[in-house]
């Protein structure tokens, strides 16, 4: 019989394939794997168990693949992760098979910023006034490094409230609230400092020295990706409830459908696998990190504009800023291409989620317009990504509280025969390096 790929909206997908809803009595499972998640980590797991020949189906609950690698059509803009190092040893071999084209940005990644303060837009920022670029607060405690990059979730002396960390490094409240706009996560009182060490330790031990972006976007290799699975790959497939008995696990979806499997992987972010109905033995760490972890708040404002007026008025086209629109940032792939996007981030977010988009349009072009003279009338509002209230994410990276690295052994592991997979499950990496990673580590667990 000749294979396919099923994508596609599957209330039909289901009757082509002859899958019938568990409930209608049948002795064997519909497949051997139940992935659920169609991000890279589903997809990548997908790609393992296809070059092994075994059999799996893939549910997805959106009406695309590629999750938090997400390449917005409607603005033809990249929303999600799209940066990866020449050194992701995880995720390469993959872009390899693929054969999907990578740009090197590492030349003109490192832009000049201008930083918009009290009022004040300045380029050079004085050298007598804090700086607010992220840099300099990560490389707070430089000689501290994680002893390796499974320390952090080892290392309780290192498990402290960030604000913390700075503070005992010499920042004063003031400058911590600086750092509270720099930095990538929610609230830096309430973040353990443990991920910065990850991400900083990380950044050393990967060693990766070049930069890649996707050419034609993530949504490129994602659809690269998917061309080498001939197993279903179902879109539109919401999971609600997940039951795992002796024989099978039992997964239902929104629409009503529902599948069978010997072994169910969820790559599901814990920020909607809390919104699953879930009948099977979780430990209690495991419980707890499903309901309680955090995953950082984004909203990006991406900008199209008519003319370049940072040739106008002298000043980078990357800003940081103390104002609601908070950073500033040049999100294009090449140094001729520029895509404007202002980036907020954690509890900045909370401004714009009140606001209508015309509302945060007007608002955002009115601001740029203020904080930068020569903008007005170049400005074009694109769209806005909320990845915090986006409903398939609900947040874009996870980051640990104080006290919550502890969960992480015992969160990952197999609870009967459910597997978990993601980012967030990740031993060593972070972004879509760590997603890669989680993909390895449960194909090992399930073919071993
Ligand atoms: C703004 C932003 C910038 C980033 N930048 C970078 C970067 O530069 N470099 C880097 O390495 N990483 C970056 N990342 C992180 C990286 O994108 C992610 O770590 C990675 O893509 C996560 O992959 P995943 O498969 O674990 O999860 P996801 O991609 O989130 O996949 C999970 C999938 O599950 C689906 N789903 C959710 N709930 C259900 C349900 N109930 N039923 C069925 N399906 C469901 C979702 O729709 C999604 O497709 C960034 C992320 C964001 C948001």
């Amino acid at each position: 019989m000749k294979r396919r790929i099923f994508i596609r909206n599957s209330a039909m997908a289901g009757a082509a394939l002859g899958l019938l809803p568990i409930s209608c009595a049948k002795s064997a499972p519909d497949t051997e794997y139940l992935i659920l998640g169609g991000g890279i980590s589903g997809l990548f797991l997908a790609n393992l168990l296809e070059k092994a020949g075994k059999d799996y189906m893939l549910l997805e609950g959106s009406n695309r693949l590629g999750g938090r690698m997400f390449t917005r059509t409607d603005i033809n803009r990249d929303v999600g992760g799209r940066g990866i190092g020449d050194k992701y040893h995880n995720l390469l071999p993959l872009i390899k098979e693929t054969g999907v084209e990578m740009i090197d940005i590492t030349d003109f990644m490192n832009s000049p910023t201008a930083i918009y303060m009290n009022g004040e837009l300045q380029h050079p920022w004085p050298e007598d006034k804090v700086k607010p670029y992220m840099h300099q607060f990560m490389a707070l405690g430089k000689s501290d490094y994680l002893p390796s990059l499974d320390a952090w979730y080892q290392s309780p002396k290192w498990d402290e409230p960030y604000a913390q960390f700075l503070m005992k490094n010499g920042l004063s409240e003031e400058e911590v609230a600086v750092a509270d706009i720099s930095l990538n996560y929610n609230d830096v009182y309430k973040t353990s400092a443990i991920n910065a060490h990850h991400s900083r330790a990380f950044g050393k031990y990967n060693g990766s020295k070049r930069a890649l972006n996707f050419k034609g976007g993530t949504i490129a290799f994602i659809n690269k990706i998917v061309k080498t699975l001939k197993k279903p790959v179902l879109t539109h497939k919401m999971v609600t409830q997940i039951d795992d008995g002796e024989n099978a696990v039992k997964v239902t979806c929104k629409d009503g459908s529902s599948y069978s499997a010997k072994k169910v992987i969820s790559t599901l972010p814990f920020t909607t696998l809390r919104d699953v109905k879930m009948n099977m033995g979780l430990n209690a760490n495991q419980a707890k990190a499903i309901q309680n972890l955090v995953y950082t708040n984004i909203t990006q404002i991406h900008l199209a504009h008519t003319e370049n007026y940072w040739e106008e008025d002298g000043i980078p086209l990357d800003m940081w800023t103390d104002t609601s629109i908070e950073r500033v940032m040049n999100v294009g792939s090449s140094p001729t291409e520029k895509q404007i996007a202002c980036w907020v981030n954690g509890k900045g977010t909370a401004f714009f989620d009140a606001m209508s988009e015309t509302e945060i349009a007007e608002y955002t072009i009115k601001k740029m317009n203020e904080i930068r003279p020569a903008s007005v009338g170049k400005l074009e509002y694109l769209g806005t990504q909320n990845w915090g209230k986006y409903e398939y994410n609900k947040g874009a990276y996870v980051e640990f509280a104080p006290g919550q690295a502890e969960w992480f052994l015992d969160m990952i592991r197999p609870a009967g025969n459910v597997h978990f997979a993601g980012e967030h499950t990740a031993h060593e990496n972070r972004g879509m390096e760590a997603a890669a990673e989680s993909a390895n580590r449960v194909y090992k667990e399930l073919i071993s």
